[in-house]
């Protein structure tokens, strides 16, 4: 299989998820971002880097789990 193909592959699938997503978004709340969806489905969940200690945490969180100061 050439990279070409795989590629088409890879796109293909994305639009299938995004596509996906919208709908079930749609169907629940439209207040849920699709951008915090792919982190999850990519990461397995979502997670930020603190601005204040530099530590990954939890993005759905308020505050940093390390140094909990406030993330927004
Ligand atoms: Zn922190």
């Amino acid at each position: 299989m050439g990279a070409i193909e795989l590629l088409v592959i890879i796109v293909v699938l994305i639009g299938v998820i995004y596509a996906l997503n919208s709908r079930s978004t749609a169907a629940k709340s439209s207040s849920e971002s699709a951008p915090g969806f792919f982190r999850a489905l990519f990461q397995g969940r979502a997670t930020l880097t603190c601005w204040h200690c530099g530590a990954e945490t939890d993005s759905q969180k308020p505050r940093c789990q390390h140094c909990d100061r406030e993330l927004k």
